[in-house]
């Protein structure tokens, strides 16, 4: 595998990029890169193009892409209706500062598809959105306590970078260098799939809890997929003491069904963030919910919130074609879902055939897989799963032409172009990489 370029390009990126790169989730430092040279710097691809199912990087080598932009690229890389959706927008003018058709259709076809949605408001960013639905909550409810669950991430805003303290009640402690102990001091991380502990911890502190956030399908430690009861006992619960449950489908929003997770399952949170999808592969994302709730946002209530770049024309031109593609053609979701099934059953034979202990979650279109032989159902089972052997796995793949998430907790997204013969030729290469490992 030719590696060159994007070495050369790596050297440069460190000298004028913190860490080399724009965001920490790109860096591949849980990667063992070069099998051959453990001691060997790591650097990221640097990819120059991607179309449908491949990516191709700046050495020219091509890789099937699982990663997906993490997640926004369901229709696959460069679709051509939503190219021309782009181009056109973009020859109509980039930023006029004031609404355009285009996000009243996007949001009526958001809230026609997300019964929970009865209002919305677009935004740049997944962090911004979660950021705005906590101040939400806080204004609704008066109350000042938070609820997250180690392991779901919810961008960056100071708040939600908390780790979990000593105990159930005791409040969170700051997950980043530069949060101050006061910007978590009322955020509670439980454990995902913990029942027991959200009854505790709201039956001694319910009366002052604005609000539960969660992923509905966790995705941000691997693919941790909800026990049964836990997402009806959030509902009950918050409901029983006057907290809002707030659903973040930044990552599964569409990609489950056409309305996601809460459709699927049909749920009812107070408040839904979306992203990813919903920008088609530009910064996008959106929060909403109730009205009763979302009418609180300036300039109509006291809540503020705002944003220049919020309902970009040229993105909204991508999330509203990508959007009426799956609407119309949920053959799509059918296409996916099957593609990911034979994936699964790949993954798990060839690590069976090689005896090694794997845990293969699906949903939906998202999957993920662990080196261990119990189920994952927590941040803790995820970090225990074996990662020096993802690091060498992944490596194996990446040299056979198979981009992943990189990292050991990152998820599959599998797109509409993934084909059966992409499937085959991903089943030979993680044979292979195990053969060996
Ligand atoms: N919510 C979820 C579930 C996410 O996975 C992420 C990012 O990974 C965010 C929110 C934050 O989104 P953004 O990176 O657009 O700020």
């Amino acid at each position: 595998m030719k590696d060159s370029a994007n070495e050369a390009l790596w050297e440069r990126a460190k000298s004028v990029m913190p860490g080399g790169v724009n965001s920490p989730v790109r860096a591949f430092g849980g990667i063992n890169r070069h099998l051959e040279d453990a001691g060997k710097a790591i650097w990221p691809l640097n990819i120059v193009s991607g179309n449908g199912s491949r990516i191709t990087d700046a050495d020219g080598n091509t890789y099937i892409d699982y990663s997906c932009g993490f997640g926004p690229m369901i229709l696959g890389h460069s679709h051509p209706k939503v190219v021309a959706a782009i181009t056109q927008a973009a020859a109509g003018g980039l930023c006029f500062g004031t609404n355009t058709p285009g996000e009243v259709e996007l949001a009526e076809l958001v809230t026609s598809a997300y019964p929970s949605v009865e209002k919305m408001r677009l935004v740049s960013s997944g962090t911004e959105a979660a950021m705005s639905t906590i101040r939400l909550a806080r204004a609704f409810t008066g109350r000042m306590e938070i609820v997250k669950f180690a392991g779901c991430y919810h961008g960056h805003a100071n708040e939600l970078l908390a780790a979990g303290g000593a105990g159930f009640l005791t409040s969170g402690i700051p997950d980043s260098a530069g949060v101050l102990t006061q910007a978590v001091a009322h955020t509670h991380v439980l454990q995902y799939n913990n029942i027991e502990a959200i009854h505790y911890l709201f039956s001694h502190i319910g009366a002052k809890i604005a609000c539960v956030i969660v992923e509905p399908i966790a995705t941000n430690m691997g693919l941790v997929i909800p026990v049964d009861g836990f997402l009806q006992q959030l509902s009950s619960v918050t409901e029983k003491y006057g907290a809002l449950l707030i659903y973040d489908e930044g990552t599964t929003g569409f990609r489950h069904s056409f309305g996601g997770v809460q459709v699927k399952t049909k749920m009812k949170p107070d408040l839904t963030i979306l992203g990813r999808i919903i920008g088609g592969g530009l910064s996008m994302a959106a929060f909403g919910g109730r009205a009763d709730i979302m009418d609180l946002l300036a300039p109509d209530g006291p809540v503020f919130q705002a944003g220049n770049y919020a309902g970009d024309p040229v993105a909204v031109a991508a999330g509203l074609t990508t959007l009426k593609i799956l609407q119309q053609s949920p053959e799509i979701y059918t296409h996916i879902f099957s593609q990911a099934i034979s994936l699964q059953a790949a993954l798990i034979s060839a690590a069976q055939k090689k005896g090694i202990p794997i845990q293969v979650p699906l949903s939906g279109s998202l999957m993920s897989f662990f080196f261990t032989n119990n189920p994952v159902k927590n941040e803790i089972d995820a970090q225990h799963a074996d990662q020096k052997l993802f690091a060498g796995f992944y490596a194996q793949l990446l040299k056979r032409g198979i981009y992943l998430s990189p990292s050991p907790l990152g998820v599959m997204y599998i797109s509409s172009s993934l084909t059966s013969d992409d499937v085959g030729k991903t089943y030979d290469a993680v044979s292979a990489a195990f053969s060996s490992l």
